[in-house]
């Protein structure tokens, strides 16, 4: 299967980067969203966009023009799926618009469109019926910030055809992706069944008054030679969402430890706007996070 004209279904954090990343690599975009003024602003984050390519991948300004040639738009989604060779789905994680969403494009694409799902904690199986092409869909995952973590996790399910599997994984590496065969269904795919339970531990460690932040990171860091550890990477995700998971499953199992990580997690970060990286404070401050001393491993 050759992939030359892609449609990528929703402009939102992670939608318009994948559309970017792909034209930039010289296939066809259509871009579509629910209504104009969405796509007015993916205009908008497109230009924002070409300065990131320019500063980290040292684009040329003409490398950037031509991206912008092969992007176009539109919210009418048989009219943005009639020529596509492969639909990129990143519309909200919520099963509910995924399964309607792929009841329409049923519907609306032609019968050569291969169909991927970008979601990052929803299987592919929970759609492939509603997709009415079970056989050619399949799960591409990319990570946030694609141009620079180019993590391109491919995963199939039970019914994808190995034409399929083969082809999305082609195509992850045509747009720069290492692209990561996954051949079987897994909730969290490889990043995150490694990241997860190494993030939760670090905060389980702490919450229980084994460590202190810094020298649980610090233990990662010089007995694995990893550059950063789990509090650093919490802040890089985000305390917002590390806050969200422990909730969840403090309701879920009453575990009094995930309760006194929520509470703590709250009531010294949340609240204070400690957010993380994004607001240049979490477990750590930024721009210079001590972890990045010279002395830090020390
Ligand atoms: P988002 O909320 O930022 O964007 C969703 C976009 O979909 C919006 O532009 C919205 O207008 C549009 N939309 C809503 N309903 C639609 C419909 N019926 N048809 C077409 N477009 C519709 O969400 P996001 O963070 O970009 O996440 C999208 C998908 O990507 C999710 O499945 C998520 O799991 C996955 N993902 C997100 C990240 C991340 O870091 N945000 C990382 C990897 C994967």
């Amino acid at each position: 299967m050759d992939f030359k004209s892609i449609t990528v279904a929703g402009s939102g954090v992670l939608g318009y980067q994948i559309a970017f990343q792909a034209a930039y690599h010289g296939f066809i975009v259509t871009v579509y969203d629910i209504n104009d003024e969405v796509l007015a602003k993916a205009k908008t984050k497109f230009t924002t966009l070409g300065e990131a390519f320019k500063q980290d991948l040292h684009a040329t300004q003409e490398q950037i023009d031509a991206t912008f040639k092969n992007l176009s738009y539109s919210s009418d989604l048989a009219e943005a799926v009639k020529d596509a060779d492969l639909l990129i789905e990143a519309v909200p994680e919520n099963p509910e618009i995924k399964t309607d969403f792929y009841h329409k494009l049923a519907q609306a694409a032609p019968e050569k469109t291969v169909f991927a799902t970008n979601s990052s904690t929803l299987l592919p199986s929970q759609f492939a019926e509603a997709t009415g092409r079970p056989e050619k869909f399949v799960a591409l995952h990319f990570a946030n910030e694609i141009w620079k973590h180019n993590t391109g996790e491919v995963m199939r399910h039970p019914a994808t055809s190995d034409e399929v599997f083969n082809s999305v994984i082609q195509f992850a590496k045509a747009i720069g992706m290492v692209a990561l065969p996954i051949y079987k269904e897994q909730p969290g795919y490889i990043v995150n069944s490694l990241l997860v339970p190494l993030l939760d531990a670090a905060v389980n460690l702490w919450i229980n008054g084994v460590s202190d932040i810094e020298t649980i990171d610090k233990t990662w860091m010089v007995a694995t030679g990893a550059p950063v550890g789990p509090f650093g990477i919490l802040d890089v995700v985000g305390i917002t969402t590390a806050y969200n998971i422990n909730k969840m499953e403090a309701e879920e199992t009453q575990d009094p430890l995930k309760i006194k990580a929520v509470e703590k997690l709250k009531e010294d970060y949340i609240d204070k706007g400690k957010l993380g990286v994004s607001t240049g404070e979490g477990f750590y401050q930024y721009p210079n996070p001590a972890y990045q001393d010279k002395d830090f491993l020390k």
